[in-house]
């Protein structure tokens, strides 16, 4: 006889380890399935969270997660003018997202979801009260089965190959993220620096059509540097996918497109669609009624969504800039009190925070800078 629970749950990384501890926590039996031997590696993600975001969720990082708080951010054009963003205020902080990974597995576990590792999920097989699925070599029989297999399931449009490096070097300014922008080397994105210690940093490097690992070994010319690890990893910035449920496939964190198009920081998210998903997903089992599932999508667009299509708006009138353009946009932001008015905002909401700090003044400067006509759709409608 094949083995039977409430939801099956298909990988084991943070947006399947918190639905999973939230499900059991509402009394459901839950099975996760990770691919690889242990929760949390191999390690792709930089963790730039902020603290906000995660304790209102019921996540705060434990003990040693930590690797460094953020004092403030540097944003760099293409011929060296500088931007920086003091951050302070902000509580952003870089977690080991490994260790943090455990810790919510740990916490899974302790509300009595199995965790099993090194365990493929395979084939689904939908049937009208259920749905059997292929764990490992097991069969399982589920209520539900819920994706949380990452850039595996996330919609293809959106996904962007990158690169990322453990490294070491007297450059790197402990508590200060750098962001380099040039239209030419990273085009739709960036590269990135990211202290994790003193004179330790997670650096990496994205942008349509180019190779990031030349993009990247090219950043890294000219800065003295031991490379500790390297990383290829696909980043999402497609904004969230059409529909979330898919008859008995509930889709969590970024297969569900739960990540944030600007950055492509996906944790604070996937921890609220995750959670928020156990919650209809409990209701609709104990109630009986599979029509409750809606109130997971409406739940979690209602709280993201409005930021989302900012994003996304942000993200299309970035994506049409060139290096004289943003040249230009530098400019503007340091004649602006923009600097200041951003230590006060929300890390977690920061293209409003972004736009609202602007306001119309500055986003008419912008536009008389900027010879992209897309620049209008920031202007709000008359
Ligand atoms: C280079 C890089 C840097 C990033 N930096 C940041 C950052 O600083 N801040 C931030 O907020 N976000 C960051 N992100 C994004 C963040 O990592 C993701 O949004 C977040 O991890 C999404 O969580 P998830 O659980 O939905 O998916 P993932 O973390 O991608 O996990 C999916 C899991 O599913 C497993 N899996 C896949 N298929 C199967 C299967 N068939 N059976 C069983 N298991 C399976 C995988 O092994 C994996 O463990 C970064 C991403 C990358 C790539």
């Amino acid at each position: 006889m094949s083995r039977t629970c409430d939801v099956v749950v298909a990988g084991g990384s943070i947006a399947g380890l918190v639905f999973a501890s939230e499900a059991a926590k509402l009394g459901l039996s839950v099975l996760v399935a990770e691919e690889h031997p242990e929760v949390g590696e191999p390690e792709k993600c930089d963790g730039l969270v902020s603290l906000k975001g995660l304790r209102k969720h019921g996540y705060p990082p434990e003990g040693g997660t930590i690797q460094d708080q953020i004092d403030s951010a540097v944003l760099h054009s293409p011929s060296g003018k500088r931007f920086t963003a003091d951050a302070a205020a902000l509580e952003v902080v870089v977690l080991d997202r490994s260790a943090y990974d455990k810790q919510v597995a740990a916490a899974a576990e302790a509300a009595g979801a199995a965790v099993m590792t090194g365990c493929r999920v395979g084939e689904a097989l939908e049937m009208d009260d259920s749905v059997r699925v292929k764990v490992g070599e097991e069969e399982v029989q589920a209520k539900f089965l819920v994706d949380a297999t990452g850039p595996a399931s996330s919609p293809k449009h959106g996904i962007l190959p990158a690169a990322k490096y453990e490294v070491e070097g007297e450059w790197i300014r402990q508590h200060v993220v750098e962001v380099f922008l040039d239209a030419g080397k990273y085009p739709g994105f960036f590269a990135w620096v990211i202290p994790f210690g003193k004179h330790r940093a997670k650096v990496g490097a994205a942008g349509r059509g180019v190779n990031p690992f030349k993009a990247l070994d090219e950043f890294l010319e000219g800065r003295s540097t031991t490379v500790l690890r390297k990383v290829a990893a696909p980043i999402y910035i497609g904004g969230p996918a059409q529909s979330f449920v898919r008859g008995r496939r509930i889709f969590v964190g970024e297969s569900a497109g739960q990540v944030k198009p600007t950055t492509a920081g996906g944790i604070m998210t996937s921890i609220a669609g995750a959670a928020t998903a156990a919650r209809w997903v409990s209701s609709s089992i104990h109630k009986s009624r599979p029509s409750l599932l809606d109130g997971y999508q409406k739940e979690w667009e209602g709280e993201f969504m409005k930021e989302m299509k900012t994003m996304m708006r942000l993200r299309g009138v970035f994506e049409k800039l060139s290096n004289q353009d943003l040249e230009g946009v530098f400019s503007v932001l340091a004649a602006s009190k923009l600097a200041q008015k951003l230590s006060q905002t929300d890390f977690d909401f920061h293209a409003t925070a972004l736009l609202g700090a602007l306001g119309m003044p500055g986003l008419l400067k912008i536009a008389g800078v900027v010879a992209s006509a897309e620049v209008r759709s920031l202007l709000p409608e008359r």
